[in-house]
């Protein structure tokens, strides 16, 4: 292998561009080439490249987002997108494949690995958490902290007008994102999607706080919980079975997306990295880098998409318990 592409594909996280810095910086060490691939599969297909060398990634390990910036791209689901992909690689000499994304980014790789043959290479970059074969994925770790810092200053308003927030975290279909800022913000209540609390318990709850004194209230709910109702609905449900309490939402929405990425998720980007580019050049393809038990390994991509992540049932049992 002589020379290795890079590329962010699907929803963006921070920790991409610290995990792009350590894609080109480990080419250099291996006098490999490298070049840049922008907006993800849909730059593949027009050739939109970029050479890129050591120095041209400093200043980047601390900035969210992503340089190459990230895509979504239907072209790249037609054979034809991909030939037309697989074309502009060839005229550029490009030999093997690191992509930096989701499942959906994942699979991709993976189609165009069995049409092509291409040497390709995964790093799960998304703050959902939701990806099999690692611990954490790239940007999970900030996104955690994002959460956490705003459940403190929303803690602060809802004390001072005793009210009880409702406040809605990012994660799609799991729970990670709600579960571990949840504790780690010290809600009454979290919500996930991968455990039905049901609506009765949910009042049982609130009223049992009420009683045992506590004037206000935070509950964390994620946005692919299952409770049936989106979390104005479920405000307007809760606020009609239980008048005492005045309820506020909060949405979180894409801030959580943003911002400086945190030293472990910079870590990881830089483990991840090296780990990818030198298990190419060991001639392996078609697997995820990802950390198992605080080690980083290698799973392979099928089994990444297919798998699930389980959340954490002692985590459940703990919030339980800190919310007497
Ligand atoms: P996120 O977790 O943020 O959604 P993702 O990688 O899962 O990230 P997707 O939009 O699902 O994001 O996928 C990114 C891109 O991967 C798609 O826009 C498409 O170009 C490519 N892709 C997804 N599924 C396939 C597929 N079955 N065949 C070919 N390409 C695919």
């Amino acid at each position: 292998i002589k020379k290795v592409g890079v590329l962010t594909s699907g929803g963006d996280s921070p920790g991409m561009n610290a995990a792009i810095r350590s894609v080109v910086r480990t080419c250099a060490y291996h006098n490999v080439l490298c070049v840049g691939i922008y907006r993800g599969y849909q730059g593949m297909i027009e050739g939109d490249f970029i050479e890129m060398g050591a120095r041209s990634v400093h200043n980047i390990i601390n900035k969210g987002g992503t340089i190459l910036k990230s895509a979504r791209s239907k072209e790249f689901m037609t054979p034809e997108g991909r030939k037309k992909a697989y074309d502009h690689l060839v005229k550029a000499e490009v030999d093997a494949l690191v992509v930096i994304g989701g499942d959906g980014s994942f699979t991709g790789a993976e189609v165009f690995n069995k049409e092509y043959g291409f040497p390709v290479m995964g790093i799960p970059g998304t703050i959902d958490n939701d990806i099999f074969g690692t611990s954490h994925t790239l940007g999970y770790d900030t996104a955690l902290n994002t959460v956490v810092e705003c459940i403190d200053k929303i803690r602060d308003t809802a004390s001072s007008h005793n009210r009880l927030f409702f406040v809605e975290v990012m994660g799609r279909d799991a729970g990670h994102i709600a579960l571990n800022a949840g504790i780690g913000g010290g809600a009454e209540e979290i919500l996930i999607p991968e455990e039905d609390l049901g609506l009765e318990r949910l009042l049982e709850s609130l009223k049992k706080s009420k009683a045992s004194g506590k004037s206000s209230s935070i509950v964390v709910i994620a946005e692919g919980d299952k409770i049936g109702k989106n979390v104005f609905e479920l405000k307007d449900y809760v606020e009609a079975n239980l008048p005492e309490y005045e309820i506020r939402v909060s949405v979180l929405g894409h801030m959580q997306r943003g911002g400086a990425p945190s030293c472990y998720d910079r870590v990881l980007a830089s483990r991840l990295g090296v780990k990818a580019v030198e298990s190419l050049l060991e001639g392996k393809s078609n697997l995820m880098v990802g950390m198992i038990n605080d080690k980083v390994a290698l799973t392979p991509l099928e089994q990444a998409i297919k798998g699930h992540t389980e959340i954490d049932r002692e985590l459940l049992r703990v919030s339980d318990i800190m919310s007497i």
